[in-house]
Order: structure tokens, then C-alpha cells, then sequence
């Protein structure tokens, strides 16, 4: 692939995003207040659709989730194929209590857009609306992504099942996400980094089957106790061990658990840990040597123990290419003092990851921190991240820019 790093354009997309910068903040408080957990967000779907009614857009609903996929056509001539942009907006919220003391606080007890997907849902319908006005300018078309259940269970893969990636009819060139931070960075500055952004995260649970008896006589019983502690410390062995100190393994055990009373062996212990990886050859590794080592562990003390890997989500890479276009338009847009490079991934996962092992794009993140010192700032999750919707409007130029200047410049490669 050529640089994609020099296309020049006027920012039309910004000028029209702080056209309609308020009424995308007021989409958003909106959303905030009816936050909705998983696959079925009927709520947030029926604000989605009211915002994105009167566009000329083909939506399809999803089936087996609340997702909406909305194609818009660009009506700039195009002269071979039409090149297709991706842009996704994930649209759940978390089980946590609101302390954020704000006028549109959660109506829903319990329940908070702690990670700020109220942000991305009303930036991405700001995109939508931007690029509606700018579609002569739009050279191929763009598919836009309402993604429930990020969080989990994970919205993506169903819906790349039910036909997301050939929804303008032709299969997407590139795609784009963004997510808001409320801490980390001073609001305003964009963040990314090419190659490996974030983990692969995979739940291990381990059960050691024994036999249990009278506490007396563990000679007749076999005790699954001290064979459990026997592979939760083999598995930090084994993680120090067995893998290069250059591409990170996290094996965090989060549980475990056995038995009833002091005087009594059990019958089994379980095991539960969080296992993060950065690249897919040690994903698959680990999950090798966790099953290995918990088995053999066990073997060797005349016991068996079962070993069950949750497939997460898979490692988020962002190509090359697309991170430095991507970077590039963010530059363009909002200057260089608005961007940072990432040193480092982050271990957090992320289920966009199962669209970009399928299309190249890029992951860019923003910072929506809403206190004046980013160090005192807590972090997304928390019941006090506080999000500040300022940043909205630029989230939604960026998109569009993003999806005007690919699909031109894949137009102009063809
Ligand atoms: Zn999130």
C-alpha cells in the first residue's frame, strides 16, 4: 500500500461538527441516562434510529442483537469499484453506580455509561449527519456501525455473522473506532499506537478433581487443596519461564476456591484466572501450557483436573498503514500538540479486534477527561469516570474525515 499519510482537504467535516456540536452533547445526556447492559440495548437502538431518521441511509437491525448497521452512499462519481469505510460506535454501558454528580446522571439504577459509549454512540451519529451533508463530496461508501455489548458478551462477532462487513454490498476497504478516556491523558489529546494496541483477555477456569474424606486421614482421601496452590504458583513458574520477556503474559488468578469446613478434605477445588496475551502465537501457547501444567500438576499427585479457556476477545492490532493515515488526520484536524504516541499497549481487550483481524484499520483513542490535573482523574469503569462531551463534536469530525479522505484516496488507487 502506498503512504496514506498526505491527502490535503479543507475541514468541512469540522466546520459542520461544531455546526451541530450541541445537539450531539444533548444526544449524548440523553443516552446517558438510559444506560442498557449487553446484547439488548432496545432503548438506546430507538434513540439511534429517532437521531439517524430523516438521512438517507439503508439500516438493517440486527437479529440475534439491538445493533444497527446504517449504509451511506456517497454521490461524488467513482470510477471502478466503490471503496467501503467502516466507522464503529459501541453502544453499552456497565453494572456500576453513577457518583458522578451531573444534571443528566443515570436514571437507572446500577447501571452507568462508565466507559463513555454515550460518547461514541452520539459522536458516530454526528459522523453520520456530517458525511449526509458532505456526501457529494463522498467518493464510495460508508457503513456505520452501532455495536451493542462490547463489555460483553461482544457485539462485533455477531454481528460481522450477520453480514456487518458486506453491508454496502461490496466487502469494507479499511475501518475506524474511537474510544473516549477519562483519565490519562489532558482532555483533548488523541492517543494511539500501530501495531499491537490491546490484549487478547481469555477466562481460565481450572477444576481439580480429588477425593474427599475426614481431615484426619488424608491418606484415604485425595486432597485437592494444596494440589490447587501447587498449580496456581506453577502457573507464574511457567508464565516466567516458558515465554519471551518481550511479548508480555498476564496470568492473574482471581479465585479460588474449595471446600466447607476445617475438618473436612473436598471432593474438588476450582481455580478461576484472567489470562491476557499480546500476540496470537502465545495466545495459543498459553493456553497450551496452562492446560498442560494444571493437568500434569495434578497427574503427579494421583489427582485430574479439567481445564475450560473462555475464548475472549482476540488481541487488537491496528495496521500500519491505516494507524499512520488515521494519525495523520487527526494531526491535520486538531494539530500536533493534540497528539500523543503510545509507548506501550494497553492490557485491556477489546472487541472491535474480530473487525480489524478481518479489515486493516486503525483504533485511535481520545481523551474526554473531565478534571482540570488528569492525574487526580479516575479511570473508565469507575463509578466517578466522568466524561467530558466537549470532545464529542471532534470525535464526530474525525470520523467523518477519516471516511471522506480513505474512501477518496482508495478511489484514486484503485
Ligand atoms: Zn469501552
Amino acid at each position: 500500500m502506498a503512504s496514506l499519510g498526505s491527502v490535503p482537504d479543507a475541514p468541512a467535516a469540522l466546520a459542520v461538527s461544531r455546526r451541530i456540536g450541541a445537539e450531539l452533547v444533548g444526544l449524548r445526556r440523553r443516552l446517558h441516562g438510559i444506560p442498557e447492559l449487553g446484547l439488548h440495548l432496545p432503548d438506546t437502538q430507538a434513540v439511534v434510529l429517532e437521531a439517524l431518521a430523516g438521512l438517507d441511509l439503508e439500516v438493517t437491525l440486527g437479529t440475534s442483537l439491538s445493533s444497527v448497521v446504517a449504509v451511506l452512499r456517497g454521490r461524488a462519481p467513482v470510477s471502478g469499484e466503490r471503496p467501503v469505510v467502516l466507522l464503529r460506535g459501541d453502544m453499552d454501558a456497565l453494572p456500576v453506580s453513577e457518583q458522578v454528580d451531573v444534571d443528566y446522571v443515570s436514571q437507572r439504577p446500577g447501571l452507568m455509561h462508565a466507559c463513555g459509549h454515550d460518547l461514541h454512540v452520539a459522536a458516530l451519529v454526528g459522523a453520520a449527519r456530517i458525511l449526509h451533508e458532505l456526501r457529494d463530496d463522498l467518493v464510495g461508501d460508508v457503513v456505520l456501525m452501532f455495536q451493542p455489548a462490547e463489555e460483553g458478551p461482544g457485539g462485533a462477532e455477531p454481528m460481522i455473522r450477520e453480514g456487518l462487513l458486506e453491508a454496502a454490498g461490496r466487502r469494507v476497504d479499511a475501518a475506524y473506532a474511537v474510544h473516549v478516556y477519562s483519565a490519562d491523558h489532558p482532555f483533548g489529546t488523541w492517543f494511539g499506537r500501530p501495531g499491537t494496541l490491546m490484549a487478547a483477555a481469555d477466562e481460565v477456569l481450572v477444576t481439580v478433581h480429588g477425593l474427599g474424606g475426614h481431615g484426619s486421614a488424608p491418606d484415604r482421601a485425595r486432597d485437592p487443596v494444596p494440589v490447587a496452590c501447587e498449580i496456581v504458583l506453577a502457573f507464574q513458574t511457567a508464565v516466567t519461564r516458558q515465554f519471551s520477556i518481550w511479548d508480555p503474559v498476564v496470568l492473574t488468578v482471581g479465585r479460588i476456591a474449595s471446600g466447607t469446613v476445617n475438618n473436612v478434605i473436598p471432593d474438588d477445588a476450582v481455580i478461576e484466572a484472567s489470562l491476557r496475551t499480546f500476540s496470537p502465537e502465545h495466545r495459543a501457547k498459553a493456553h497450551d501450557v496452562v492446560t498442560r501444567v494444571a493437568e500434569g500438576v495434578a497427574s503427579a499427585h494421583g489427582l485430574t483436573a479439567t481445564v475450560e479457556i473462555g475464548n475472549g476477545y482476540p488481541v487488537t492490532v491496528n495496521d500500519a498503514d491505516e494507524h499512520a493515515f488515521a494519525r495523520g488526520v487527526l494531526v491535520d484536524l486538531f494539530g500536533a500538540d493534540r497528539w500523543a504516541d503510545m509507548a506501550d499497549p494497553e492490557a485491556g481487550s477489546e472487541d472491535m479486534s474480530f473487525v480489524l483481524e478481518q479489515v486493516p484499520g486503525a483504533y485511535l483513542n481520545v481523551s474526554a477527561c473531565a478534571h482540570a490535573d488528569h492525574h487526580d482523574a479516575e479511570d473508565n469503569h469507575s463509578p466517578r469516570a466522568a466524561f467530558d462531551d466537549a470532545v464529542v463534536p471532534d470525535i464526530a469530525a474525525a470520523l467523518a474525515e477519516l471516511a471522506l479522505r480513505r474512501t477518496r484516496h482508495l478511489a484514486a488507487t484503485d
